[in-house]
């Protein structure tokens, strides 16, 4: 009934759930898929620069792009690159930045082209890499941390690694969800090595951990699905949104992309996992009231 459905919509939003729709609830108390994105979500989207090899000389330029961009890489590389305030560049002096979603972002500085990215901005710019920053960023792939290359004109000038925490409560909501008869995977944009290390250390099956996605990949991961059953997208970026909109049910998270949670039927105004387990207890308990 709907005075159900807006009892159970109250008491979300007392625990800080905000609930768009009815519907919600429905989908939720029917277990299903659940994909969840890495990057902010199942990690604490506070990043921090582990590794740098390079022109060192180039740093200014990432601190100035980025500056542009609302991203934990973004973040992250401008407060640890940490450049002196006489040697910045001003905001003025950088034109036609673009962000390329699930990739990176690129710019203009004093007519040279700065590409910052994924190692899937070479062959998307068609940037040249040479042998021994080729050898590192193979390395970095390789520990698990999100590595990032960084582009002058066509040419890879220097790359590095960040590293993030997973969330205190992943491994439990995981764990939690799957008792409760959920399919658990994650949908991530950072490279499959990066998405492997933090999937598997909170118990997620290696078969359904995905990485290297675009947000159309996520989006179409989704629409995959079979359609009898609940598929949940949790996410927080940009990247997410098209497959938080496509889901059954779109839950993002909080300090995410203002068109994440536009996108999504809920919101979870908390941080940490946690959250998303009691959205789908409380709908259990709401269809039972309401049978
Ligand atoms: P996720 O799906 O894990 O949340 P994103 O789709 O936001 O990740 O990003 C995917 C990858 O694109 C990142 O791991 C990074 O390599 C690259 N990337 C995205 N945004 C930026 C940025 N502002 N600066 C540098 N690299 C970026
Ligand atoms: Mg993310």
């Amino acid at each position: 009934t709907p005075l159900t459905v807006a009892i159970a919509q109250g008491r979300a939003g007392a625990k800080g759930i905000l609930v768009k729709s009815g519907d919600v609830f429905e989908y939720l108390a029917r277990p299903g898929v659940i994909w969840l994105d890495k990057t902010g979500t199942l990690t604490e989207g506070r990043m921090h620069l582990i590794e740098f090899f390079g022109d060192t000389t180039v740093a200014p330029a990432i601190e100035a792009l980025e500056r542009q961009i609302v991203h934990p890489i973004a973040e992250a590389l401008v407060r640890d690159l940490a450049v002196p305030a006489d040697e910045r560049i001003s905001a003025t002096r950088v034109t036609d930045v673009e962000t390329l979603p699930g990739i990176g972002v690129q710019g203009w500085i004093d007519g040279e082209r700065i590409s910052v990215g994924s190692s899937q901005m070479i062959a998307e710019a068609n940037l040249f890499i040479g042998e021994s920053l080729e050898h590192r960023l193979a390395v970095l792939i390789e520990a698990g941390d999100t590595a990032v290359v960084i582009a002058r004109q066509s040419e890879v000038a220097a790359v590095c690694s960040l590293g993030d925490r997973v969330r205190i409560d992943a491994k439990q909501t995981i764990a939690s969800l799957e008792e409760q008869g959920w399919t658990v995977g994650i949908l991530s944009g950072d490279h499959q090595q990066a998405a492997l290390r933090i999937g598997q250390a909170i118990g997620i099956a290696p078969q359904r951990i995905l990485g290297g996605l675009s947000p159309e990949d996520k989006l179409r991961q989704i629409q995959k699905s079979n359609p009898s059953q609940t598929v949940v997208m949790v996410g927080d970026g940009v990247n997410d949104s098209a497959a938080l909109a496509a889901a059954s049910v779109g839950i993002a998270v909080k300090g995410g992309a203002e068109v994440s949670l536009k996108a999504a039927s809920v919101y979870l105004n908390r941080p940490g996992t946690l959250p998303i387990l009691e959205i789908i207890t409380g709908s259990r308990k709401t269809v039972r009231a309401i049978r």
